[in-house]
């Protein structure tokens, strides 16, 4: 019988969460809702020096953001909760043991400074230290100690770690769904600290390992950073006997920098003016800031969209994609063993296909926050129009303004350039004549003043392109904007007019 599908996002509360680690949260949740399966985020705080305050709460929003649902987890509960690793901590100690007992594992006493000497003495040596199957029998541990000196130490309080007893020069065979198989020599890797009595409790492996079992996961989807650990983690499984239960290991590409080498960093984001996480982050003990897609003016639905193409691919052209168009195509074998590499264009791209296919009503919802903060109150009609006129012009929700101001905010200052060329000569005059002739005008909207204006231009001879860029200076106070009936139908008859009286009043015309 197929096993049911069970995969897990598991991110550390360090810091916030970078858009690779989104991507790897979207990755399983594609695949679990592929597969009719169960989404369960775990948060895995068992190291308390990178503990950070309110990473947790941005990961959860983050993910609520994307629209990444989680079926069972922390902050929704399930079967297996607590999903929280520092709230299970009363679960480890007893694997670790069971591991000692069983050989797998072994104490080790050594101090910081021990370890710190023995560091130092293999850098003269012109090596690097490896806590091995070469040192353990050698140094503090439970392989070179008679057991009554390793209970007493226990029992007066010592502090102690346990560390696997990495097999000596065996060759471990691994399958990984995006990699292939891989082979490693054990020979080559450490002893990795389990557990450690000082703060009671577990490392990331251990952890990781025992609640991948406890909580029946099928499918390990996680970043390449982890395939290093994978060897461990195998051996882990046979040594606790559970091998037949062992989950599927894919090991996702890294996200490369846009100019292709090294992985992507914040500092990428910074220099060159996008974002490496979804939302606004604030750390709590430094005061640092970092942008984020969502107050940066990107949509979700783009955002999820980009990132889920960066490393895997449908095998089509289609671009864009919805959530559930995503489940449909998903599958493990289209993810690329290299790097996918960022492409801060891309993004706008993306976001912009998104902006330019809403409806008014849709971008009402979206606009009318940023309008508010801008001061203005106006009905929903009234901000999805102003942005439904423009949105063609905009790659952000964050551009609109600036796009659509002028619709809501007289112009108090001309535009120096602007008014250099239109602001002299006949115009003024003729946009005093103009005036009288929008005044006239009873059916104010677009298509009726275009005409009658259209008309009035022709019969009195004027330049179709000064007339409109005199009216434009005096409605939108630039040279930017949509076409002018688009705005004198916007702002209305009385508004055009005190617009016009305005720059008639405050500008002196040039020669
Ligand atoms: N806590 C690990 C991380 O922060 C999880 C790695 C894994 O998924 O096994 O990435």
């Amino acid at each position: 019988m197929e096993r049911p599908v069970r995969v897990r996002f598991a991110p550390s509360p360090t810091g916030p969460l970078h858009i690779g680690g989104v991507r790897t949260a979207l990755y399983n949740y594609l695949f679990a809702r592929r597969h009719g399966g169960a989404m369960i985020l775990r948060i895995e705080d068992t190291d308390s020096q990178r503990f950070v305050p309110g990473a947790e709460q941005y990961i959860m929003d983050s993910l609520r953001w994307c629209g990444i649902e989680i079926d069972e987890g922390v902050g929704v509960g399930g079967p297996h909760a607590p999903y929280r690793q520092s709230e299970r901590r009363a679960i480890y100690l007893k694997y670790a043991t069971e591991l000692v007992e069983a050989g797998w594992a072994y104490y080790a006493f050594d101090t910081a400074e021990e370890l710190d000497a023995l560091r130092r003495e293999a850098e003269a040596r012109g090596e690097a230290f490896a806590y091995n199957y070469a040192v353990r029998g050698r140094l503090a541990t439970s392989l070179a100690l008679p057991a009554e000196e390793v209970r007493a130490r226990i029992e007066r309080g010592d502090q102690w770690v346990i560390r696997f007893r990495m097999p000596e020069n065996e060759v471990v065979k691994m399958d990984d769904l995006i990699r292939g198989h891989v082979e490693v020599n054990t020979s080559t890797l450490d002893d990795k600290v389990l557990y450690k009595s000082a703060d009671a409790l577990p490392t990331y492996h251990l952890a990781n390992i025992v609640d991948d079992h406890l909580m029946e996961i099928s499918h390990v989807i996680r970043g390449e950073e982890w395939l290093p650990s994978l060897p461990l983690h195998y051996l882990l499984y046979r040594a606790f006997g559970w091998e037949a239960s062992r989950p599927e290991f894919a090991h996702l590409p890294l996200l490369l920098k846009p100019t292709g080498g090294g992985k992507l960093s914040k500092r990428d984001g910074d220099k060159m003016g996008f974002p490496v996480f979804p939302l606004f982050w604030t750390s709590p003990t430094t005061g640092e800031t970092a942008h984020g897609y969502r107050e940066d003016g990107y949509l979700p639905q783009a955002f999820i969209n980009m990132l889920a193409l960066l490393g895997w691919n449908p095998g089509t052209e289609q671009e864009l994609f919805t959530m559930q168009e995503l489940v449909d195509s998903f599958s493990l074998d289209r993810v690329s063993k290299s790097g996918a590499r960022f492409q801060p264009d891309k993004a706008r791209w993306f976001n912009a296909q998104y902006l330019h296919r809403m409806n008014e009503q849709e971008l009402a919802a979206l606009y009318q926050p940023i309008l508010r903060a801008h001061g203005i109150e106006v009905a929903d009609e009234v901000a999805g129009k102003a942005a439904g006129i423009m949105k063609e012009r905009a790659q952000l929700l964050t551009e609109l303004w600036d796009l659509t101001s002028f619709f809501f905010v007289a112009p108090d200052t001309y535009e120096e350039k602007q008014a250099r060329k239109y602001w002299k000569g006949q115009n003024p005059a003729i946009l005093a004549e103009l005036r009288g002739v929008l005044a006239s005008i009873d059916d104010f909207s677009l298509e009726n003043t275009e005409r009658i204006v259209r008309a009035w231009i022709e019969e009195r001879g004027y330049g179709m392109g000064q007339v409109m860029n005199t009216l434009r200076l005096a409605l939108v106070g630039a040279g930017k904007g949509p076409g002018m009936y688009d705005v004198t139908a916007f702002i209305g008859r009385e508004e055009c007019l005190r617009r016009i009286d305005r720059l008639i009043a405050t500008l002196q015309p040039g020669e």
